[in-house]
């Protein structure tokens, strides 16, 4: 509130403590709690192969449904979490519960989103490269997702977590391809093995559209580069169909399935399993 102090002073409206400050120091207290009481949840969205319909992977998304206020999507606590550090220990959270929970599905892949700030932490690798060891996981079943908007800010230092990366078995693929600005050099140089069309790349793509010269376009660029293409946000027969012919190899959607918590996710691969006339799930232990 601006009111006079004293002899015609006027106090300037203080921007740290506005509704959107206040909103965020309660979602950091509420993220640490959320963190000792086991809040966090990690739900899972399959990736089939374009060709043959079979779940190949399956992206981890986390969920919070905050036990006292009511679920939060994971756009706006993510942002906070980044903002405080608290991304560390969340990131670690969604990782080895991920691959304690995909370790016994046979040879599916797993896909976990990291934060540029996970990237750029010196202790990263090491964590990772443990939380491996704990779970027993395949390095060559894991791959990182990095969002494209990180990569104008600090290039060398992807490239180089990139290639570490890598040389133990990861993979790495870039998240909302067509939303940032990442140039034609900088994508040869990354070493990414999968380019992951942004959802929004989808809107009114059907044959003969403008949407459908960007998305073959992009995929033509990526396979040029020999990465590989899973299209997401996949909602429709038509999408699916016209991103099949484009060349895309996964698909990602809900027209393939929501993320589900674990055991839907089970038994969503049973099913899919089944009637591609696979031999079931096997969970060992
Ligand atoms: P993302 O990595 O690009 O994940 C894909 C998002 O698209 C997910 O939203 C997913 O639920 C949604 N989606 C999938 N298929 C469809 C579809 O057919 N239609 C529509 N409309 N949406 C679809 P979600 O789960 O809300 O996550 C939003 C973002 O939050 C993620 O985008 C990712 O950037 C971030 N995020 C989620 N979990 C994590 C995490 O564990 N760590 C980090 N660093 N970020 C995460
Ligand atoms: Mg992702
Ligand atoms: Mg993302
Ligand atoms: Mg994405």
């Amino acid at each position: 509130h601006a009111k006079t102090q004293g002899k015609g002073q006027i106090a300037v409206y203080n921007p740290t403590f506005d509704e959107g400050r206040l909103h965020r120091l309660a979602v950091e207290a509420q993220i640490g709690r959320g963190l000792s009481s086991g809040e966090f949840e990690v739900h899972y969205q399959p990736e089939v192969d374009a060709k043959t319909g079979e779940v190949v992977a399956v992206e981890a998304l986390l969920r919070w449904p905050r036990r006292l206020e009511g679920p939060l999507p994971p756009d706006e606590f993510i942002e906070i979490a980044e903002a405080t550090g608290q991304i560390h220990p969340l990131g670690m959270f969604v990782l080895e519960r991920a691959c304690r929970d995909i370790a016994p599905l046979g040879n599916l892949r797993l896909s976990v989103n990291v934060s540029p700030a996970q990237f750029r932490d010196a202790h990263f690798e090491r964590q990772v490269a443990h939380v491996l060891e704990q779970t027993q996981f395949p390095p060559h079943r894991l791959q990182f997702e990095i969002t494209e908007g990180y990569l104008l800010a600090n290039p060398e230092r992807v490239v180089r977590a990139v290639e570490t990366f890598k040389s133990r078995g990861l993979s790495i693929a870039l998240d909302d391809f067509g939303t940032g600005f990442t140039s034609i050099h900088y994508l040869r140089s990354y070493g990414f093995s999968h380019i992951k069309i942004d959802k929004s790349l989808l809107i009114g793509l059907s044959p003969g559209s403008k949407a459908a010269m960007l998305v073959s376009g992009a995929i033509m660029l990526a396979c040029g580069l020999d990465m590989r293409v899973i299209a997401e946000g996949v909602e429709t027969d038509e999408q699916a169909d016209l991103l099949r012919k484009a060349g895309c190899h996964k698909l990602q959607g809900f027209l393939f399935g929501k993320p589900m918590p674990l055991d839907e996710f089970v038994a969503h691969l049973a099913r899919s399993r089944r009637a591609l006339g696979e031999s079931p799930v096997r969970i060992a232990s």
